[in-house]
């Protein structure tokens, strides 16, 4: 039995538009509704027998497999992932989400480019009800960030150990980077030194325009290598120079700084994140947004489990995690597909065990 092929585009527009999706892609589908609805009796059905409904004015690639997928009586793959938050109370999500949060898995001190000392970061953390922080410093190659040599790691792995006795019980600082994932997909730093690490943190940094083939291998090469376990702001984007709400003074040296998504097989990607039981990092930062919202539904859909970070690089920047949640709640990822619910243990044996796959 066929659906109705309009009505399925009316309603993505609306679950899009509950979701807080950005308007142009709302507008999209309910541009492409109207022009349907239109057609006269059986052209609809003809054009997508015949692969001719893009030649339509508004309708897309995305739009047209919708509709062929609804005149098949199945309910379109892009619905059936906007309908799984449907009836549920997205803030009281969202907010159920980051309570179900016990520590933070990307966090920056003033050892790389972080405003602050270990020590003030982890009682901020404490602060906030967490019981761990995975710091996650950068690597070596990243110099305008400061990145961490294997020498300058290892006396950070010292200072950590230190600073653990003298922090409050229940409390602890997990050791961790963000690596860099260099052109070739290899990692930053020395093996011996990434298998040491509690959590392993990866993100591309460099080469962010590689084209898609590259950019693909790079990626897939990097979430194979056993000592990653989570895939830092895939996408690489800035939406924004600064976080919302926070306006700068003139404003000529603030001027917004954006950066489109880098290109590169989301699926491929995604799949191999679930086959190697790495997570996708959904990053809070709100200038990063990071990956957007249709990504994590389709990383939920291939079987991911997922961090939902703040890449702090400040104290008071650890409490956006509710921005992360906000975005995780609004594509439906239940609280049991997210690392960081668990405990410092479960999340440590969970790294560890990678490692030794
Ligand atoms: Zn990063
Ligand atoms: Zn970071």
């Amino acid at each position: 039995m066929s659906r109705d092929p309009v009505a399925d585009l009316r309603r993505i527009a609306f679950l899009l538009e509950r979701a807080n999706e950005a308007t142009y892609r709302v507008r999209a589908f309910r541009s492409a509704a109207t022009t349907l609805a239109a057609l006269p009796a059986g052209e609809l059905a003809e054009r997508a027998r015949t692969g001719k409904l893009t030649e339509l004015t508004g309708v897309g690639d995305v739009t047209a497999r919708c509709v062929v997928e609804s005149l098949a009586g199945e309910e379109p793959v892009y619905l059936r992932r906007l309908a799984a938050t449907e009836g549920t109370d997205l803030d009281a999500a969202a907010t159920d989400l980051r309570t179900a949060l016990r520590g933070d898995c990307h966090t920056h001190s003033d050892w790389s480019d972080g405003g602050s000392p270990i020590e003030e970061m982890a009682l901020a953390a404490v602060e906030l009800g967490h019981e761990y922080l995975v710091l996650t410093d950068h690597s070596p190659r990243l110099k305008v960030a400061r990145g961490l040599t294997a020498d300058r790691l290892r006396r950070q792995l010292d200072h950590v150990a230190q600073l653990n006795d003298a922090l409050p019980e229940g409390f602890r600082v997990l050791t961790g980077i963000e690596v860099d994932i260099l052109a070739d997909g290899s990692l930053d730093q020395d093996d011996d030194l990434l298998a040491r690490l509690d959590v392993v943190v990866g993100s591309v940094h460099s080469g962010l325009n590689d084209d898609r083939a590259k950019m693909t291998r790079r990626m897939l090469t990097a979430v194979a290598n056993p000592h990653l376990d989570v895939l830092g702001h895939c996408t690489g984007r800035m939406v924004s120079s600064r976080p919302a709400g926070v306006r700068g003074p003139g404003d000529r040296a603030h001027r917004p700084r954006t950066r489109p998504e880098s290109d590169f097989d989301a699926d491929a990607v995604f799949a191999a994140c679930a086959e190697h039981g790495k997570a996708v990092e959904i990053n809070s930062r709100p200038e990063r947004q990071d990956p957007p919202k249709r990504l994590i539904r389709r990383a939920l859909e291939a079987g991911c489990v997922f961090a939902v970070n703040t890449d702090a690089h400040a104290p008071g920047q650890l409490d956006w995690q509710r921005f992360g949640c906000e975005r995780a709640a609004r594509c439906g990822v239940p609280a049991d597909r997210v690392v960081n619910t668990r405990s410092a243990d479960e999340l440590v044996a969970w790294a560890r065990s990678h490692d030794t796959a």
